[in-house]
């Protein structure tokens, strides 16, 4: 045990099944990554860069955590920030991801599924995205004309 290890140390607990997650260390190409895995369902928390360092598919994790859009479509609360989360959908699989701070919340099973869309070659639905790159644009729209009208008035 070494003392850099206490960034690993905090402890979630499944949203499900409201027990204690445990870590569990992955072994990648790069440094291994700790993950958080519920003993109960079997579900997998990741934070944000640890999907693409398991997957190595920048254009699969892309896809999955960019561009998500404003609108929450999943029930989830996020168990890092507690901010509503969305769920993303890849060929099949569906995922819950954050809207805040783009954690991945992975059922059991979803992250071979992943791994073998990903081997069979992903290829990303930007007709399915449109919607959600819309949606961002006008959210970043309208924010910037919200924040013009209250520099009026707070001069
Ligand atoms: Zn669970
Ligand atoms: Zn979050």
């Amino acid at each position: 045990m070494s003392s850099d290890k206490i960034e690993s140390e905090r402890k979630y607990e499944c949203h499900k099944c409201w027990v204690e997650m445990k870590k569990e260390e992955i072994k990648t190409f790069g440094p291994n990554i700790i993950i958080d895995v519920c003993p109960k369902c079997k579900g997998i928390w990741l934070d944000k860069g640890e999907l693409d360092k398991l997957l190595k598919d920048r254009k699969l994790t892309n896809y999955l955590t960019k561009h998500i859009g404003t609108k929450s479509r999943s029930p989830m609360i996020c168990p890092r920030c507690g901010n509503t989360m969305d769920i993303e959908k890849a060929e099949d699989i569906e995922v819950d991801v954050c809207l805040t701070c783009n954690g991945v919340w992975l059922d059991e099973g979803e992250l071979e599924k992943l791994k073998e869309t990903s081997e069979e070659g992903f290829e990303p639905d930007e007709l399915a995205k449109f919607e959600e790159k819309e949606e961002e644009k006008l959210y970043k729209k309208r924010n910037s004309s919200l924040n013009k009208f209250f520099r009026k008035f707070t001069k």
